[in-house]
């Protein structure tokens, strides 16, 4: 079956409606079939305005949430992106449509299976996927990834505080998206890396599953 329809609708009614311009962003989410993320529902509800359940008590996050913290991001076609939290390998793919690069760390093993083989069969060579805790950021594999520092940091999990490793991580001029926050209500926060300096700023409010691991809960 195909669902450009309803990727189109989706795009139309839930980002574009609610403020989202960026054209590029806006063509991945066209592109991306988000259905085949989403194992074990009736395809037609993928494109639906809200988080769906992805098994292991996680979600995929609403499309606009996806579409907005991208936004935010302002991802450009050379930037190497961090994603903390693959889940579904949804926001992976977006990204990796957009960006340079994709390093993506999922504390949960089948997730992290999972995801790796859809991304695989749909063809994304600029994706690399680490089973941990990406609390403390992207582990190096590599002799070059030592010192490795990202353009953009975007975390799909709650945290309590903002992780010291994910700002370490985090380029000069780049910025890092995540909801901040109690366990069960946070805020959707940015962070920019300025001439040394962090600066906040706030978006209001989210819901997310909690972040766990050694710089979250
Ligand atoms: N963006 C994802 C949604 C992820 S839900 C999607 O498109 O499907 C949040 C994910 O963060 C869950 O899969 C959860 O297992 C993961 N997570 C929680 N704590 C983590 C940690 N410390 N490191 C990496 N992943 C973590």
């Amino acid at each position: 079956m195909d669902y450009t329809k309803q990727r189109n609708n989706m795009v139309e009614h839930q980002i574009k409606a609610r403020g989202i311009t960026d054209e590029r962003l806006l063509d991945a989410l066209r592109k991306v079939e988000r259905h085949l993320f989403i194992p074990g529902h009736s395809d037609h509800f993928a494109y639906s305005d809200g988080p769906m359940c992805i098994g292991e008590g996680q979600t995929i996050s609403q499309p606009y949430i996806v579409a907005l913290m991208l936004d935010m991001l302002k991802i450009k076609p050379e930037d190497i992106v961090l994603e903390i939290g693959t889940g579904s390998g949804y926001q992976t793919a977006i990204i990796a449509e957009i960006a340079g690069e994709v390093y993506s760390v999922e504390r949960i093993p089948s997730l992290a299976r999972n995801a790796r083989k859809i991304l695989d069969t749909l063809g994304y060579s600029n994706i690399k996927i680490q089973q941990g805790d990406g609390t403390i950021g992207w582990k190096p594999e590599k002799e070059n990834e030592k010192d490795i520092t990202f353009d953009a940091i975007i975390v799909s999990a709650a945290a309590p505080s903002i992780p010291e490793g994910l700002l370490t991580q985090l380029k000069e001029g780049g910025r890092l998206v995540l909801p901040c926050g109690s366990r069960f209500v946070q805020d959707l926060v940015c962070v920019r890396k300025e001439n040394g300096n962090i600066i906040k700023e706030n978006f209001g409010g989210c819901q997310f599953v909690p972040l766990i691991g050694e710089q979250g809960w």
